[in-house]
This record gives structure tokens, C-alpha cells and sequence, in this order.
């Protein structure tokens, strides 16, 4: 019997690596749902390619776009956030969820009711909902795997281990395009400057947030709440070479680190096959060509975004929807070049701090509703100060 899958965020970078693993071994895939944003000549091509039942598009003024793309493939085709949450309620045994943003909350929440596999790139659903989603699929009995590098690597080196004798979570990063620069010279960069990642091949939002690291950030909370460990064993590293995905640490001061070369595929892949493993295209690596491996603090004078990860894992329940909401809407404003690069740093402190959010971020996480809330309220405090 073919796998029934569905992926959310198809056509983006992880979407396109994903489908691309499962091109190689067609028959064993059943393509339930697909969707995208604006890209629709693209969603059609993989709808049709796949055989999918339905192509959903998150904008509706592109919907008769894609009927036509589709006309005559039998194909449904629909748009809007809450027909992507329809169609992720449709059964499926594995799910990925690679929607970029907050956006992709909801198809996360979906696919944690199918009692399959919910593979979840989209890490900002851990971040906003950690304990939602978390609870969600433990009910429904869902394995909830990582995709994002640095935890799928942390989660292949727990296993078979005794959780209880964890000591340290050490998440590696390349450092960005803009390790090297002074502050003066990060004041000045542009977005085009900021979206060339040195190592890994990534949509452009991740990208940038690479390079200010509130995607190492955003790691560092998702891993709190994968993981269930303590803020205090989260540590990051910088690694530039990007070989060493990340370690865990145990109480024995033995350190497991996993290793591999920088393909999402790895990772896709393993979530994929799991609890098993198959072979997969990505370059083996040839640790004598690879050199030196080398290691260093970050620098959080420069990257203020690790501090502030920190101080939102310690403040709990809706902090990190607060936090990452308030991330994109500085990320738009730097994208639309109305803000400068560390000022994105700069109106998420603010916002963190500001007395009017404070009482929304402080409730514990009850409701997928008040997450929305919360995350509304931060845009809305962002959005005013640009
Ligand atoms: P991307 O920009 O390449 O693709 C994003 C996908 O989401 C596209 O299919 C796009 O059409 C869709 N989309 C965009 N806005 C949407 C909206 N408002 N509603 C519904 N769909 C929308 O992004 P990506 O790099 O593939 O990243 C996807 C997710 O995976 C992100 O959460 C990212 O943090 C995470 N991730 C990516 C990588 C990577 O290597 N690319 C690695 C780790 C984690
Ligand atoms: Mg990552």
C-alpha cells in the first residue's frame, strides 16, 4: 500500500527538496494535498505530476489561476488559509509542514491529528505553540519529527539514550554572510546582501534570518520545546563549515554530534524513511578534502537575537509567539527597506518589553485563538514603529 502524503508549503525550497525525494520512488507515494502561495504555475506542475487530489494556493486572487493551470487534470483546486487547514485535516499517514511563518501554525495543528508522521520544518509552529502542538499530537498519537538540520541531528543522537541523562543541547551555526563585520558595517547592509547564506540553500526569509541569527533564535525555543529541556542547556556554536549538525551532551560528559554535508535532503530524508534509514542523493563527505573543522562563541553584542531567545524561553507561554511575530513583521520592514538591519533586533527587545504586550505574553498557553491574538498584537506593535 502507497503512503499517503500531504505537503504544506510545496513549492518552497524544503516543499521542492521534499518532492524531489519522493520523485525517486514514485509508487510508494499517494499525494493527497499540496499547496503554495503565488507561484501557481509551479503548484500546478507538481499537483498534476503527483497525481495530488487537491492544490491549494494561500492567496485567493490567484485561484482562477490555478483552476485553469489545472483544468482537465481532475485536480480540485482551492485557496486561503483556511481551505490549507481544510485540506490538511484530510488523513494522511505522513504530513510535511514546510509553510513559511506563522502562517503555518494551522496545517501543523491539522496534521498533528492524523496519528502518522508529522514532519515539521516550519519551525515557527514549535516556537508560537510548542506545548499545543506537543500536546495535540501525544492525544492523537503522532510522531512529531523534526526536520529543521540542527534538531533532526539533535534528535538522531538521542536515540536510544536515556533522556534523563542529557546535560547540554549544543545547536551549531554557520555564523551568516556577516560573522565577520563590524556593527558599523551590519548597520549598512541590504537585503540582497543579507539573503546569501555562505552554506545552506534556503527560501529567503529563512535566509535573512540566518544572517541576523533569529533563526538560530527561533532554534533555540524550538529545541526547548521539542526536547523538553531547560533554557540553561541550550547552547549555540559557531561552526562555519556546517558539517557538524549539532551535539548532545550527556551527563557523562560524552558528546554525541551528528555529521553530514549541508542538504536539507538529510534531514527530509530521515524523517521520511524513519525509523528506518535509505539511501539518499545528497554528497557523502570526504572528511579528508573537509580540513579543519573549526568553532567559536557567537558574538551577541552582534547578534542580539541569542539573548533575546534566551530571556523568551524564561518568560513562557505566549513570549514566543510574541517573539517570532514580532521578528516577521521587522523582517518585512527590512525587506521592504524601511528599517535597517539591526534595527529588526532592536523593535523585537521592544516589543518584548512593552507594557502593553506584557499581560498578553504572560497567559499560559491555552488556546490556538490567543496565540493568534498574541501574534496579531506584536505585528500591530511592530507595525505602528516602522
Ligand atoms: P520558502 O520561502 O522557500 O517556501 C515557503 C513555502 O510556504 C512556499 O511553498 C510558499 O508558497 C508558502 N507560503 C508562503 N507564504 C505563505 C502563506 N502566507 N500561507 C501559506 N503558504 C505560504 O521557505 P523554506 O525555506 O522552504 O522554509 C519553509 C519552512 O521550513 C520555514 O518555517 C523554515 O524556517 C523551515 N526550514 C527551512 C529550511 C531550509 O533549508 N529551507 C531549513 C530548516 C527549516
Ligand atoms: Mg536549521
Amino acid at each position: 500500500m502507497p503512503r499517503k502524503i500531504s505537503i504544506f508549503g510545496s513549492t518552497g525550497s524544503i516543499g521542492t527538496n521534499t518532492l524531489d525525494l519522493i520523485r525517486r520512488d514514485k509508487q510508494a507515494y499517494d499525494v493527497v494535498a499540496l499547496s503554495g502561495a503565488g507561484n501557481i504555475v509551479l503548484l500546478a506542475e507538481q499537483a498534476i505530476e503527483f497525481s495530488a487530489q487537491i492544490a491549494v494556493t494561500a492567496y485567493d486572487d490567484r485561484l482562477e489561476d490555478l483552476k485553469a493551470a489545472l483544468q482537465g487534470s481532475g485536480i480540485e483546486a482551492a485557496s486561503g488559509a483556511n481551505a490549507i487547514a481544510e485540506a490538511a485535516a484530510r488523513p494522511v499517514n505522513w504530513g510535511m509542514s514546510a509553510i513559511v511563518g506563522a502562517a503555518g501554525l494551522k496545517a501543523s495543528m491539522a496534521l498533528a491529528r492524523h496519528g502518522g508522521v508529522l514532519a515539521l520544518a516550519n519551525k515557527e509552529s514549535m516556537v508560537c505553540a510548542g506545548e499545543l502542538l506537543s500536546a495535540e499530537c501525544a492525544r492523537f498519537g503522532t510522531d512529531l519529527l523534526p526536520v529543521d538540520s540542527e534538531h533532526s541531528a539533535l534528535f538522531q543522537a538521542m536515540n536510544g539514550e536515556n533522556r534523563n541523562t542529557l546535560k547540554r543541547l549544543i545547536l551549531t551555526a554557520t555564523g551568516g554572510p556577516f560573522k565577520d563585520f563590524t556593527l558599523e558595517q551590519m548597520q549598512g547592509v541590504t537585503p540582497e546582501q543579507a539573503v546569501k547564506h555562505p552554506k545552506w540553500n534556503m527560501g529567503q526569509r529563512i535566509s535573512i534570518d540566518s544572517a541576523s541569527m533569529f533563526n538560530k533564535s527561533l532554534e533555540v525555543i524550538e529545541a526547548k520545546y521539542l526536547f523538553l529541556c531547560e533554557p540553561s542547556q541550550i547552547e549555540v556554536v559557531v561552526h562555519p563549515q556546517a558539517i557538524v549538525h549539532s551535539m548532545v551532551e550527556y551527563v557523562d560528559h560524552t558528546i554525541i554530534a551528528h555529521m553530514g554535508s549541508p542538504d536539507m535532503r538529510g534531514a527530509i530524508g530521515y524523517a521520511l524513511h524513519w525509523p528506518n534509514r535509505a539511501p539518499n542523493p545528497i554528497e557523502p563527505l570526504d572528511f579528508a578534502k573537509l580540513g579543519d573543522l573549526s568553532f567559536s562563541s557567537p558574538d551577541e553584542a552582534k547578534f542580539p537575537a541569542l539573548r533575546l531567545a534566551h530571556e523568551t524561553l524564561t518568560m513562557g507561554g505566549y513570549a514566543g509567539a510574541v517573539f517570532n511575530a514580532a521578528k516577521e513583521a521587522a523582517l518585512d520592514g527590512f525587506i521592504a527597506r524601511k528599517i535597517g538591519f539591526l534595527d529588526m533586533a532592536a523593535l523585537v527587545e521592544k516589543t518584548m518589553y512593552s507594557a502593553q504586550i506584557e499581560p498578553i505574553r504572560e497567559r499560559s498557553q491555552t488556546s490556538l485563538s490567543e496565540v493568534f491574538e498574541a501574534d496579531t498584537a506584536a505585528r500591530k506593535f511592530v507595525n505602528d514603529r516602522i
